[in-house]
């Protein structure tokens, strides 16, 4: 028989054969067996060596993925020495994967060690201080539509100086119109810049600067005070902890009365204008003729290339003639936005023909509308047919800041008393 001669002695060969067997007789299937052996055989080799190449590849991109993280994590150790991790290989993988990139974790560290450098009060300093000065507001802290900040002096400067060059105001940082209407205060800041720590001036110690004042004008030990025998001519001036010590051995309790009378001539005479004032003012009140008006003044522009700023009231009667009152800033100066110190004066016009000459004197008074803080000073001129302006008066208040407090404002409220005086 042939068939021992096509022997097929591997397994894998018996298997096939087993099934072509089954199908048909020996003789005739055995050869047809055979060549399917042959071509099964074939197929198989090459899944066969398909598979293993492909098993190979995915091994050698598996390796090249876990020898490509090892580097990394080895690199990252050099750079962040002070995170050592002594975990397991797989531990780091998994860690990684929440980990944060490397420059973000960097920025973090960096922000920890400013804020060591900082404190928390200097900090806060910086974003709650005024966007115009730079200070830390004292009272009242105003901001605009989108939160930028300013103080009440400042505040009003920019509204005053808007009015000067007859603009609308402006945030000094965003630029967005601001008003008295349309800024509002902001109570939040001004509370926690109260809470702020502040320096002592006389002692150098912080308090908080809500109860710095106090501290300054009634508890400092290092606050500075006078003799109370300055009266007499005494000049010390110390901290008032050696206040004691130095009035115990003052001179001045035991000088002769011609020694101290110097001092004492000196007060007199600051006495003694006061006094004049009102004396004035009395004999006024005496006179028969006295007429008080609550006058409104109201910025108007003069007609020139360069528009100035100046204020007028409205028309108002007074012995029987028609009177303005006219003000104007740091005299008529060409752009008082370039000056921060600010005055304003006034001048009483006689706006009617008069047949007699009229000797006036006039008071500026704050009046029950108004607000403007004012010390009384009295003013007198001879209004005729042909002078019939007045010169420019200070108008006196305190200082630059009240005048542009005044300039912020949409009009002047103030009482004119005039005393006619009858011949
Ligand atoms: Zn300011
Ligand atoms: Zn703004
Ligand atoms: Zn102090
Ligand atoms: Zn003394």
């Amino acid at each position: 028989m042939p068939f021992t001669e096509n022997v097929v002695p591997s397994s894998l060969s018996k298997q096939l054969i087993v099934p072509c067997g089954i199908r048909g007789a020996w003789p005739r299937e055995r050869l047809e067996g055979w060549g399917y052996v042959k071509r099964a055989t074939s197929r198989q080799l090459f899944c066969f060596i398909v598979f293993s190449a492909s098993r190979f590849l995915s091994c050698f991109v598996f390796w090249i993925a876990k020898s490509r993280r090892k580097i990394m994590s080895e690199t990252e150790a050099a750079t962040s020495s002070s995170e050592h991790m002594p975990e397991s290989m797989d531990s780091n993988e998994k860690m990684e994967e929440f980990a944060e990139p490397d420059v973000k974790r960097r920025k973090i560290s960096k922000t920890a060690d400013t804020e060591k450098k900082y404190k928390l009060e200097d900090r806060l300093g910086g974003i709650l201080c005024c966007a115009v000065c730079l200070d830390l507001p004292r009272a009242a802290v105003y901001q605009c539509s989108n939160g930028h900040l300013m103080c009440a002096g400042c505040f009003t400067h920019v509204l005053a100086d808007a009015r000067l060059r007859d603009e609308l105001a402006t945030c000094p940082s965003c630029r967005v119109e601001i008003s008295k209407t349309s800024a509002t205060r902001n109570l939040a800041v001004e509370n926690a810049v109260s809470e702020l720590p502040s320096e002592c001036q006389f002692c150098n110690k912080q308090f908080p600067r809500n109860s710095l004042e106090r501290h300054e004008d009634h508890e400092c030990e290092e606050r500075i005070s006078g003799c109370k025998y300055s009266r007499i001519g005494c000049p010390w001036r110390g901290p008032v902890h050696e206040r004691a010590e130095h009035e115990s051995e003052c001179t001045h309790p035991n000088r002769k009365g011609s020694e101290v009378i110097e001092a004492l001539e000196v007060m007199d005479q600051q006495m003694s204008e006061e006094r004049k004032l009102y004396d004035t003012i009395f004999d006024l009140l005496g006179y028969e003729k006295i007429i008080f008006n609550d006058l409104q003044l109201k910025p108007y522009r003069t007609d020139e290339f360069v528009h100035r700023l100046f204020y007028e009231s409205s028309r108002f009667s007074a012995f029987n003639n028609q009177w303005v009152v006219k003000a104007r800033i740091n005299n008529s100066q060409k752009d008082p936005t370039q000056s921060s110190d600010r005055e304003m004066t006034y001048q009483l016009i006689l706006k009617s023909k008069s047949t007699t000459p009229l000797n006036l004197s006039y008071i500026v008074l704050r009046g029950p509308v108004g607000d403007i803080h004012v010390k009384p000073r009295i003013h007198e001129f001879e209004f005729t047919d042909v002078n019939n302006e007045s010169p420019y008066v200070n108008l006196p208040v305190p200082d630059t800041a009240e005048c542009n407090r005044l300039l912020a404002a949409k009009t002047i409220n103030f009482r004119l008393i005039m005393f006619l005086a009858s011949k």
